[in-house]
């Protein structure tokens, strides 16, 4: 079994590390004064110059497209490699999203028909338009079997109405996917469709931000005789859901990258206050306490970038059902940051707790991580039923 990444990766890796630590970092003290200066509102964390700067340098660097098929215009390097990149910016608080946002990159490569491309599938390809996904509702969160958005048929046409909340990007977006029930007695067995629906279609509205806990900002969509052509729907009539599962675990396992990149940084920095803080006569690296948090943060990053690792080869390998691997990573990886949060902010004490630092901005955002893209307990509920239902423990290597 070889471990080690192939060169092309080692080199990936080694640029964006860098690019993160010279051109990244240094926005942090900006991000951490915006979003608190933000209140109630939606100002964005990065001013919008800075991430366009940050971004032109990622396209220079090819880091655009990195999981885009070839035939697209993308450098088709892989799940793993989006993730090795997605791991080392996210070193950094400040949340850059390399276009194309992989999951739903995904979700439109399953489900785009041929007359789709020019308008969806191509330039969201090439980073020139982003997509939100809009599934909950207020009566369905956990159990999006709950959505009750209509799309009625009206001669040639579809018809939307209802609301959708809690939804990420909102003004940021050029469309949004949106999940509707187009058969009220068949709901996630065959009733239940995705749409592609523009920003400034008539009738849909981005009604009002909802300020939360961390740095994201979510919105509150009201469709009002919303009129779609069947081209607008994506993947076929009643399908929505298999497709949506595999999308949800791509994101599930990147988020769970993240989580790594973040833990790594926080380590880090628990490694320097351990050497230099002195107290009673004694760093803290000699504290046995202290040894155990530097010792458990570093045995749960490495299981969960394992974990990351396993489940993005699965990927590469052809493998698009990654409900287990997903569930189980995002657990994971979303659990071990808000320990190892916890255990920095510990460490620092006084200092742990202030915006002086990046600790307690890490440690308000994995909260919302441990609820979006489906609670902890939805995920091991589905871990459980999968491999109860197999009757077989979890097979990593299988034979
Ligand atoms: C910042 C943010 C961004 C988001 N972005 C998007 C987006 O872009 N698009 C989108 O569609 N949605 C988005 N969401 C919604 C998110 O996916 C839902 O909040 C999530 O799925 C949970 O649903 P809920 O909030 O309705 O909680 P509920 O379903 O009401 O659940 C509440 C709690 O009950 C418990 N629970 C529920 N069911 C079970 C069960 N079967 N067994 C045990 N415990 C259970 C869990 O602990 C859960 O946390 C976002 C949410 C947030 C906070």
């Amino acid at each position: 079994m070889d471990f080690s990444l192939p060169e092309e990766l080692v080199m990936l890796k080694k640029m964006v590390r860098k690019f993160t630590e010279n051109e990244i970092m240094p926005l942090e003290n900006t991000v951490i004064e915006r979003e608190a200066a933000r209140g109630m509102g939606d100002m964005r964390s990065i001013p919008p110059e800075e991430e366009e700067r940050i971004l032109a340098k990622a396209k220079e660097l090819g880091l655009w497209g990195i999981d885009v098929p070839e035939e697209y215009g993308g450098s088709d390097l892989g799940m793993l490699a989006k993730n090795i990149v997605e791991e080392e910016m996210n070193r950094s608080i400040v949340w850059i999203m390399l276009p194309p946002d992989s999951p739903n990159l995904n979700l439109l490569l399953t489900c785009c028909k041929k007359e789709q491309y020019d308008d969806y599938l191509l330039p969201y390809a090439r980073g020139e338009k982003i997509s939100a996904l809009a599934l909950t509702e207020a009566n369905a969160g956990s159990d999006a079997a709950g959505i009750q958005l209509r799309a009625e048929r009206r001669g040639d046409k579809w018809v939307l109405n209802g609301t959708k909340t809690w939804i990420s990007f909102g003004p940021k977006a050029d469309f949004f996917i949106v999940i509707a029930v187009t058969d009220k007695e068949k709901r996630q067995r065959g009733g239940f469709t995705s749409f592609l629906v523009d920003r400034d279609t008539p009738g849909f509205k981005i009604m009002r931000n909802i300020p939360v806990i961390g740095d994201m900002l979510v919105y509150e969509l009201v469709l009002e005789d919303v009129i779609l052509d069947d081209n607008k729907v994506l993947g076929e009539v009643g399908q929505a859901f298999v497709p949506l599962q595999n999308r949800l675990g791509v994101r599930r396992v990147e988020l769970a990258a993240k989580c790594c990149g973040l833990a790594d940084r926080l380590i880090e920095l628990m490694i320097t206050q351990a050497n230099v803080r002195n107290t009673f006569g004694q760093p803290l690296a000699e504290r046995q306490f202290v040894q155990g948090w530097i010792a458990d943060s570093t045995a749960e990053l490495h299981a969960t970038r394992l974990m990351v690792y396993h489940a993005s080869w699965k990927f590469d390998n052809g493998e698009r059902d990654l409900r287990v691997e997903g569930a189980m990573t995002k657990v994971f990886g979303t659990e071990m940051l808000t320990r190892v949060a916890d255990r920095a902010i510990q460490a620092h004490g006084a200092l742990g707790l202030s915006k002086e630092m990046i600790i307690e901005y890490v440690a308000r955002m994995v909260r919302i991580w441990r609820i979006l893209e489906g609670p902890s307990e939805i995920h091991r509920w589905l871990t459980a039923r999968q491999i109860l239902r197999s009757g077989k423990p979890y097979q990593t290597i299988i034979m």
